[in-house]
């Protein structure tokens, strides 16, 4: 009996070709979403087009001892990253500055404007430089955290959003008047 439930659930030959295909196919164009390719995409976009123009986003890094900040593609999705092995922060070319400014306005009450978005950015990710615990970065399956490490993780995040707080008014707002 065994034997013919083999053979009577067997696929034929073509039709598992096309399942395979069809997965295959699918398997591509999720990873097309998560890692799209350079020439679909077109060049970068410079640096300072994220930022107002009389804000340098590079003299101010190297001020703070960033060693450099510069335009990546972020997998996962986050607008911003620091790299403390390169001491480098990115920013991602896919902002919505609206939505992270609204988002940034219900968590701390600051109203900071879109075209502002990337200053704060820039100062979340400089602030963590300056940190002594470097959050580790989001790695599917890998970042599994215990709980103790996502607690204090969210309390870095809280304590390095308040410095950046501190620093987009002594920094950008104050200083401008
Ligand atoms: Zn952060």
């Amino acid at each position: 009996m065994g034997t013919n439930l083999n053979a009577r659930n067997r696929l034929p030959e073509a039709v598992v070709r096309t399942i395979r295909e069809a997965i295959e196919e699918k398997v591509r164009e999720e990873l097309r979403g998560i890692f799209p390719s350079p020439e679909a995409e077109g060049p970068l976009p410079a640096i300072e087009s994220f930022f107002p123009s009389d804000f340098d986003p590079v003299a101010e890094a190297k001020e703070i001892g960033v060693r450099e900040v510069r335009v990546a593609r972020i997998y996962g999705g986050a607008p911003a990253r620091y790299c403390p092995d390169t001491k480098t922060i990115e920013i991602s070319p896919h902002l919505d500055r609206e939505k992270i400014a609204s988002e940034i306005r219900s968590r701390t009450g600051v109203r900071v404007k879109p075209e502002e978005v990337a200053i704060w950015l820039l100062y979340h990710e400089a602030v963590h430089h300056t940190r002594k615990r470097h959050i580790p970065p989001r790695n599917g399956l890998l970042s599994l955290l215990s709980l103790s490490d996502e607690i204090e993780i969210a309390e870095e995040e809280r304590e390095v959003e308040r410095i950046a707080e501190d620093w987009f008014y002594r920094r950008w707002r104050w200083r401008r008047t």
